[in-house]
């Protein structure tokens, strides 16, 4: 289904599988808009199956573009909903909690974000936090879990790093993983800064998560990646040496412009991205602060707590 978030990498994608009892099993739901809505319906049919027969929906990770339509799709066929708990709240709770938009600019501040585009930010993702449907209860899923299915048994793989709490479903003996964000075939899917409510994920560092994480994707056997966005496709080690690859570089470049004295968060997005991008204010921080802490991570650069902003300065001659 298309969603109207470019940078997201495509349409997202909603599967359904069969349990071993002719009902289904959904990962995934898409957006919940009418669009969304047009879009399940039409795939339903096309596979000749009912709403009704599902019996169990998983979401991937605490993204609306993935749990949208999970509160309108239980209250019609009373199936739980699965959400690993580092996730649960980003489906649970109300967005415009003062609090939450609070920690949010109090971040962003901290990162060297001038108000007016930290507002701005705030405009243009309140509108449809609003719109999209939270949920009264989730059901954890625990990683480890087995899951039994018509043709073949999968598990839950926790793979923290685009979202705390992002699984993926691996089907070990069909040699098939259901990746969700984590690995797509055509775009790195960008690991987001994560503030919650309380400022309690702060310690929740997550490019260096995501990196751990494909270590164990890349030591799966697979034919065949299923992505949240985007067509399936064969070759994940191959994705994934592209993926480094393209950190590497980006990494590299953060190092020399940081040549030049220590440098705001948000001043080096500047030079990065230029200043057009800060409509783009979130995705473009949560990329410069995602790979500042995977330099700080291995001491090649340290992080300076003044007083009302946090600078980063090489540690490398
Ligand atoms: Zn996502
Ligand atoms: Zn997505």
């Amino acid at each position: 289904m298309s969603i109207p978030f470019a940078a997201a990498g495509g349409q997202v994608n909603v599967y359904l599988i069969d349990n071993a009892d002719g009902s289904l099993t959904m990962f995934d739901t898409g957006l919940g808009n009418p669009a969304g809505w047009d879009a399940l319906t039409a795939g339903f049919l096309a596979a000749g199956r009912r709403l009704q027969d599902v019996r169990r929906i998983i979401v991937s990770h605490g993204h609306m573009d993935h749990f949208g339509a999970a509160r309108a799709l239980h209250e019609r066929t009373g199936a739980p909903v699965l959400v690993h708990p580092r996730d649960a709240a980003k489906v649970l709770d109300r967005p415009e909690d003062p609090q939450r938009r609070q920690a949010i600019g109090r971040y962003f501040l901290r990162l060297g974000a001038p108000l007016p585009a930290i507002l701005q930010m705030g405009a243009r993702y309140g509108k449809q936090e609003r719109a999209t449907a939270r949920l009264d209860e989730v059901e954890a899923l625990d990683p480890g879990l087995e899951l039994e299915f018509g043709a073949f048994r999968a598990t839950v793989v926790h793979t923290p790093g685009h979202t705390p709490g992002h699984v993926v479903l691996h089907a070990d003996s069909a040699r098939i993983l259901l990746s969700a964000d984590h690995l797509l075939g055509r775009i790195s899917p960008c690991p987001l800064i994560e503030v919650g409510p309380r400022d309690e994920d702060k310690s929740f560092r997550a490019l260096v998560a995501y990196f751990e994480s494909l270590e164990t994707i890349e030591a799966m056997e697979l034919d065949w990646v299923l992505p949240g966005h985007g067509e399936p496709f064969t070759g994940h080690r191959k994705a994934i040496a592209g993926l480094r690859a393209f950190y590497e570089k980006r990494q590299a470049r953060l190092l020399s412009l940081l040549q030049d004295g220590p440098r705001t968060p948000y001043e080096i997005a500047g030079a990065v991205f230029g200043k057009t991008r800060d409509d783009e204010l979130y995705l473009t921080l949560s990329e410069i602060v995602g790979n500042l802490e995977v330099l700080e991570d291995s001491g090649r650069v340290e992080r300076l707590r003044e007083a009302d902003v946090d600078r980063y300065r090489s540690t490398t001659p």
